[in-house]
């Protein structure tokens, strides 16, 4: 068996084009464009790559997006002035806000997550939109988890009464994700094992899954001894494969070779989840817009 390509790029291209039309009737009645802030402290390539993929999908829906950078050597206060004082803007008011991970570790990351302002919380990592989603009435879902939910869901890929197995516990990405798709209705429904580092016979668990989602951060984890054969295996680890043989090519968490000899769908890296995140990211957007517009 060869499994089939689970294509993010081709669906995130169909909700570009849903949201384009969207957004460009949202602007005609309220006269302003949705508008995304991006705050990103200090120069990691990887996070820089990230927010000017997220700049480069809002310009092509139409939003209006900004970067704001900060030097790494910012304390925790001064991080968290900045976005209040984001929140506060009167002209160019952001319906979005987002701070992108990872921050330096000197800096309490919680506190600054804290300070974006719930309903302008376009990542979905805000406890009150965590409270949400785990209550069944999501406001803003991570994007990441988003993502993966919307790849079954447009693919296809029944999820009710299905064994689910996500592997990774992240509040970003795991924890939302198995809330997601042990909800109820359309992408839910499923029976869900949450796997960690601390989990034995990961095997064990693997093999029962009808859907099996990486999202550790660890190349070659998931091997085509791991997986039943037809599940579908959605990768949404990102690893940059250096050294001698590796040219800093990415890679994900799951032996793509291998594993699709065995799996009946499978998710690449990159061009997988990736864009995803990305469009979900920008549906936040348009949303946050939509909401802050309706509440005046
Ligand atoms: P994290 O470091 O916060 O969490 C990793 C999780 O993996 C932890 O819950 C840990 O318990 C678990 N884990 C670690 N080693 C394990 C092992 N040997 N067996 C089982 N579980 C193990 O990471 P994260 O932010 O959730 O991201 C996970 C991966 O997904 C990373 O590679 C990250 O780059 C990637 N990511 C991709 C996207 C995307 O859009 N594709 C978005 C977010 C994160």
């Amino acid at each position: 068996m060869t499994a089939q390509i689970l294509d993010g790029k081709m669906i995130a291209r169909r909700i570009e084009e849903t949201l384009c039309a969207e957004i460009t009737a949202f602007a005609e009645i309220v006269k302003r464009r949705p508008r995304l802030v991006v705050v990103l402290v200090g120069e990691l390539a990887a996070s820089a790559s990230y927010v000017k993929s997220k700049g480069d999908a809002a310009a092509r829906v139409g939003l209006d997006a900004e970067v704001i950078n900060v030097p790494a050597t910012i304390q925790t206060a001064a991080l968290v002035a900045i976005i209040e004082s984001i929140a506060r803007e009167e002209n160019a008011a952001a319906d979005g806000i987002l701070v992108q991970l990872p921050l330096p570790n000197h800096i309490d990351t919680l506190a600054v997550l804290d300070a974006v302002p719930p309903d302008r919380d376009v990542d979905g990592f805000h406890p009150e939109n965590a409270g949400l989603l785990s209550q069944g009435r999501p406001r803003f879902v991570p994007c990441t988890a988003a993502g993966v939910q919307h790849m079954l869901v447009e693919t296809g890929i029944g999820t009710a009464g299905k064994q689910a197995v996500i592997i990774g516990r992240s509040d970003t990405v795991g924890k939302p994700l198995a809330l997601l798709l042990a909800g109820h209705g359309v992408g839910g429904d499923a029976t869900v094992t949450l796997c960690h580092s601390r989990s034995t016979n990961l095997s064990f668990h693997t093999l029962q899954a009808d859907i099996l989602i990486a999202a550790v951060g660890r190349p070659g984890l998931i091997t085509a001894g791991m997986v039943k054969r037809g599940a579908a295996v959605i990768d949404v680890g990102i690893n940059r494969i250096t050294g001698p043989n590796g040219n800093g090519k990415l890679v994900g968490d799951v032996d793509f070779d291998s594993v699709c000899q065995i799996a009946g769908w499978i998710s690449p890296v990159p061009g997988g989840v990736g864009p995803l995140t990305v469009a979900m990211l920008l549906s936040n957007t348009l949303r946050a817009a939509k909401l802050r517009n309706s509440n005046g």
